[in-house]
């Protein structure tokens, strides 16, 4: 299903933190977000999943408008910067939260796809963080989401646990349909994940292209394109 939002305004209080924001999110696609700290990323990421309420504006989802849907409704699970999992319990019994009844016998096969086969016993504080963010992918798309908000979901890892991540949200997202929208500060993880970027400044998207094209032509995207770290 493609999520369309068009004119979104958001407001907290008297500040305006979204203008007039247009995005499309092609089924299937991993589309990523980019921009400076502050600029509203957040902020849209919860309107999509329901966390915030639109000001004005409409959401999409297919052709169901989904402006003022309840969270739960709308097939939606994120991953956030730090793994979102219960320290209480075991690798197994936290990805067994995400799973809809019915679905536990599949717990081996999530914990392979992820590369903790036999882990499932482990408590969370035994895994490294790069193992942290995985179970917490594991969890989120073992519930058969339609689709899947990251945000900067890297930042509390070093390079090649980035590297390593991003490769398995891209396999396993391809594999199992799941459309992706990735909000991050970071270039590079941006151009080597989407296949369409929207950047943004000051709650507006102030440009828009396939990678490979916003790189030729944006000054965001020139030198330093696969350099890490703040703009
Ligand atoms: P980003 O994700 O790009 O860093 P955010 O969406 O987190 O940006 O924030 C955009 C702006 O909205 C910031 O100025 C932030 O202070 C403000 N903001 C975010 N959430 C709230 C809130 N609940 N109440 C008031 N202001 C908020």
């Amino acid at each position: 299903m493609d999520v369309t939002i068009q004119h979104v305004n958001k407001r907290f209080g008297q500040k305006q933190v979204l203008q007039g924001v247009d995005l499309r999110i092609t089924s299937g696609q991993c589309v990523a977000l980019v921009g400076p700290s502050g600029s509203g990323k957040t902020t849209l990421l919860r309107l999509i999943a329901g966390l915030e309420k639109v000001s004005d504006g409409t959401i999409r989802f297919g052709e169901i408008d989904m402006t003022h849907a309840a969270p739960n409704q709308r097939g939606v699970t994120m991953l956030f910067q730090r793994p979102l999992l219960f320290p209480h319990l075991t690798v197994g019994q936290n990805i067994r939260l995400g799973m809809a009844k019915g679905h536990h016998e599949d717990l081996q096969q999530w914990l392979e796809k992820v590369g903790l086969a036999g882990r499932a016993d482990a408590f969370v504080h035994e895994l490294s963080g790069g193992e942290q963010q995985r179970a917490s992918l594991a969890r989120a798309l073992a519930s058969g989401p339609n689709f899947l908000l990251l945000d900067e979901p890297f930042s509390s890892l070093d390079l090649p646990r980035r590297r390593e991540l991003r490769t398995l949200i891209r396999r396993l997202t391809v594999a199992e349909g799941v459309t992706t929208l990735l909000v991050t500060h970071d270039r590079e993880e941006a151009m080597a994940m989407a296949d369409y970027v929207y950047v943004m400044e000051q709650g507006q998207i102030i440009d828009q292209g396939h990678p490979v094209k916003l790189a030729e032509k944006s000054p965001f995207f020139g030198d330093g394109m696969y350099l890490d770290g703040d703009w």
